[in-house]
């Protein structure tokens, strides 16, 4: 091993390497039970129409609260629930619960986007899971929309795509996510009729802080995403200058702090409970 060689570089590193790779196997310990002990939770994040602010869909974010290492963050489980291929079953759960809460607490105009890892969809039976949820949960399949990531193109490209498809046959919308971010070949914007493009936060934010190539680049996804006959929303608005410079650039829909953290399935209801008991007031 590097260690007993005594020498040079190897015996610094090393150890750090020992002890990420030695994280992992715990925490992936702990995410193979996870399911079985209901660690997870979602929480719902509001996507709303850029001029009116109406709220047009939530976004199903999966939260994991582990008994052995607390929270911990998407950003951290769902690369290793992807590499274990845990994801699957998870992702399965992902899709019924959120389906299950839309169809059964929300309002008919209110879509539900769940995201969905190249893992998931090429698995032999993806279509299937989302009838299965659709018809559990009696969801409107026009009421879904489901994220992918460019990362779906790297390898088995076909079959994620024709999975993609079969979705949207049954009425389904998908949306490119963090667009942007990955390796963006407009390419992938041939090979599927996506509904939505997601501009990722790292342009909203740039172009806040007046980067001219930000600024071009969203306006260049806009005019793109229209030509496309694709609609676009803005990530990671989190104040009303961002909001009101992404509404002046043509998003569609926008998502964001400023409009609404991602929070429990309780609060998400207490909106449409408010909005309801306002409108009885009104009338
Ligand atoms: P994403 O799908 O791009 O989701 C947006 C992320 O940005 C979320 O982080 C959200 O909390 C965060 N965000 C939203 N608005 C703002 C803002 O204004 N400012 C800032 N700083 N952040 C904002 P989160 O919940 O930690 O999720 C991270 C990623 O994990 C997601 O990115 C998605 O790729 C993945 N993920 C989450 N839930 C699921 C799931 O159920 N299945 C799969 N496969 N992936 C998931
Ligand atoms: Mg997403
Ligand atoms: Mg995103
Ligand atoms: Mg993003």
């Amino acid at each position: 091993r590097a260690k007993d060689e005594g020498g040079g570089g190897h015996f610094e590193y090393e150890p750090a390497l020992h002890s990420n790779a030695e994280e992992r196997r715990v925490l992936e310990f702990s995410l193979r039970s996870a399911l079985e002990k209901n660690e997870f939770v979602l929480h719902y994040q509001p996507v709303v129409d850029a001029k009116t602010e109406e709220l047009v869909s939530f976004e199903a974010l999966i939260r994991w609260n582990s008994e052995e290492h607390g929270f911990v963050s998407p950003a951290k489980f769902i690369p290793l629930a992807e590499d274990t291929r845990l994801i699957v079953p998870i992702g399965t759960w992902v899709m019924q619960e959120a389906c299950r809460e839309a169809a059964l607490n929300w309002p008919e105009n209110v879509k539900v986007n769940i995201n969905v890892s190249p893992e998931q969809l090429v698995e032999p039976d993806f279509a299937g899971t989302v009838v299965r949820a659709l018809s559990h949960s009696g969801l409107d399949p026009k009421r879904l929309e489901i994220e992918v990531t460019e990362s779906i193109f790297m390898r088995d490209a076909n079959v994620a795509r024709k999975a993609l498809e079969q979705c949207m046959a049954l009425g389904c919308s998908v949306a490119l996510d963090d667009f942007g971010t990955g390796y963006s070949s407009l390419g992938y914007l041939r090979k599927l009729k996506f509904t939505t493009i997601k501009v990722d936060r790292t342009f909203v934010q740039g172009a806040a802080q007046n980067s001219p190539e930000s600024l071009a680049i969203i306006r260049a996804v806009v005019a793109m995403a229209d030509s496309l006959g694709m609609t676009t929303t803005a990530e990671g608005v989190e104040n009303e200058e961002e909001a009101e410079m992404i509404r002046r650039l043509g998003c569609n829909k926008i998502q964001g702090f400023h409009f609404g953290r991602p929070m429990p399935s309780e609060d998400a209801r207490k909106i449409f409970r408010n909005a309801a008991a306002g409108a009885r007031k009104r009338a």
